[in-house]
């Protein structure tokens, strides 16, 4: 597969440390709110490139962890808290607010089909990994103690800003307005490793070091977590464009320090989604959530649509109205699907030269917008519908739209609509079979005839079918019970 690499700046083949082994992680969630859908494009792209190496026969071992101390407002460390800021505003402790949003994040990406990695580790989890870090930079001179805080030098590093094709805007996070300069630093991008001189007095969550009682600093908790489980060589990184500097710029800085030898080969960025006003933010115009889309009536899945209709290089404009559009296209395409028929065999050759396409859009830089015409490729392709359904089923394996349950439920529509038998101004509908619609209706003409013994002995053999009768306003509708 062909993949753009952030940290080369062109796209390449990906390669992995151990052939056909990938070692991936994630920057997962900061849990002291809910995830805007903003922050879950970049888990959606993400899963469909875990999918497809997986699909390209890659045994993948992918590893999150999730943020539940440390992160401060600004990501160079300065400002507020964000896991204090959230138990402050719900009036619960950093745990509580940890776990609850924890959950309301799996929750959003269980309706959006983001698989779970293979390991998700909370930050906490993992103190002693990351003092051991701390302390070898310390050892190596990577690190210093300033003002009771232990900070990474970055003059020590013959490089350091790898993905300056980013926006400036980007770069800009250290010196925002706003955010005060820290003193202790010998330089002004050096960062924090482990903080004892917490600003912040309820600071909750505070563990023994050999700097003094603190907690460990944001950047330092994706290399420990990533270390301990995906090993010395990262084959692939990933993470929001936002993420690029300085997290992951710091990353790599302790990681290669610590290490002695490269790290992570490959970086992975997905581009924001905007809003038509700018950036999606939590605290700016609507927050947007997948549960607020789905009170709004929208299926999590046309979300997913709408992403994947999209490069992940991109950025993406929200609106509602270019939402719309995606659902009315994904409703289209499933309709279209539910029209194939179900049964018979495969034709293999057919089935072989489709796939082939699918993988080369897809292994082209992650081309899903690519994917999807695949599909309507497929619909068009001269073969039978078992080969056109086996390969839709094929490809959502790692597109995951749910295409061949939904489509199997229109098609269960569609004949309850299509067996609805109306005579005299009786109707009767039921669940698709035009030989039980008559027999309802010959049980209704001969109650009109009044002939009961007729219609209680037709009432006794459907019912002996396990059918359920029941008057509607405009006559009966049966179903199987
Ligand atoms: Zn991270």
């Amino acid at each position: 597969m062909y993949l753009y690499n952030s940290a080369t700046h062109k796209k390449e083949e990906f390669k992995t440390h151990t052939p056909g082994r990938v070692e991936m992680y994630t920057c997962g969630p900061t849990v002291y709110h809910f995830a805007h859908i903003g922050n879950l494009r970049s888990y959606i792209m993400e899963d469909v490139l875990e999918k497809f190496l997986r699909y390209s026969g890659y045994d993948v071992n992918r590893v999150m962890n999730i943020t539940d101390v440390g992160h401060l407002s600004s990501d160079a460390d300065t400002g507020e808290d964000k896991m204090l800021k959230g138990a402050r505003r719900e009036h619960k402790t950093v745990m509580e607010i940890a776990q609850f949003y924890t959950d309301a994040f799996f929750s959003d990406c269980e309706k959006l089909h983001i698989k779970r990695p293979d390991v998700v580790q909370p930050a906490t989890g993992c103190i002693d990994e990351y003092i051991n870090i701390v302390s070898r930079l310390l050892e190596k001179e990577y690190a210093y103690v300033s003002g009771g805080n232990v900070y990474f030098d970055t003059s020590k590093l013959q490089r350091y800003y790898v993905f300056n094709d980013h926006d400036e805007e980007d770069l800009a996070v250290g010196v925002r307005e706003g955010v005060e300069e820290d003193t202790n630093k010998r330089n002004k991008n050096d960062f924090v490793l482990w903080f004892t001189k917490s600003k912040f007095e309820d600071q909750a969550l505070k563990w023994d070091s050999p700097w003094g009682v603190g907690y460990p600093g944001w950047h330092i908790e994706c290399s420990g977590i990533s270390m301990k489980y995906n090993g010395e060589y990262l084959d692939l990184h990933c993470g929001g464009v936002d993420n690029a500097f300085p997290h992951h710029t710091n990353e790599i800085a302790q990681s290669e320090s610590y290490l002695g030898h490269p790290w992570c080969a490959h970086w992975f960025h997905v581009a924001h989604l905007n809003t038509s006003s700018g950036k999606m933010s939590k605290s700016k115009g609507e927050f947007l959530t997948v549960s607020l889309l789905e009170e709004k009536g929208y299926d999590p899945l046309a979300y997913r649509y709408f992403c994947l209709q999209s490069h992940y290089r991109k950025a993406l404009v929200f609106t509602y109205e270019n939402l719309d559009n995606a659902v009315a296209a994904y409703n289209k395409l499933v309709a279209r699907i539910a029209a194939l028929t179900p049964g018979g065999e495969i034709e293999q050759a057919a089935f072989d030269a489709a796939k082939e396409k699918f993988m080369q859009a897809m292994g082209n830089d992650l081309n899903t917008s690519m994917g999807i015409t695949a599909i309507f490729d497929v619909l068009k392709l001269k073969t039978n519908d078992a080969t056109k359904l086996a390969l839709i089923a094929d490809f959502d394996r790692v597109l995951s739209l749910d295409f061949i349950a939904k489509a199997e439920a229109k098609r269960e529509e569609l004949k309850k609509a299509q067996t609805a038998k109306t005579e005299g101004g009786y109707t009767v509908t039921g669940e698709g079979d035009p030989a039980i619609d008559a027999l309802v209706m010959q049980r209704y003409e001969a109650k009109k005839a009044k002939n009961f013994a007729e219609a209680d002995r037709i009432r006794d053999e459907l019912k002996a079918q396990g059918i359920e009768i029941i008057d509607t306003k405009d006559g009966a509708s049966w179903k199987r019970v």
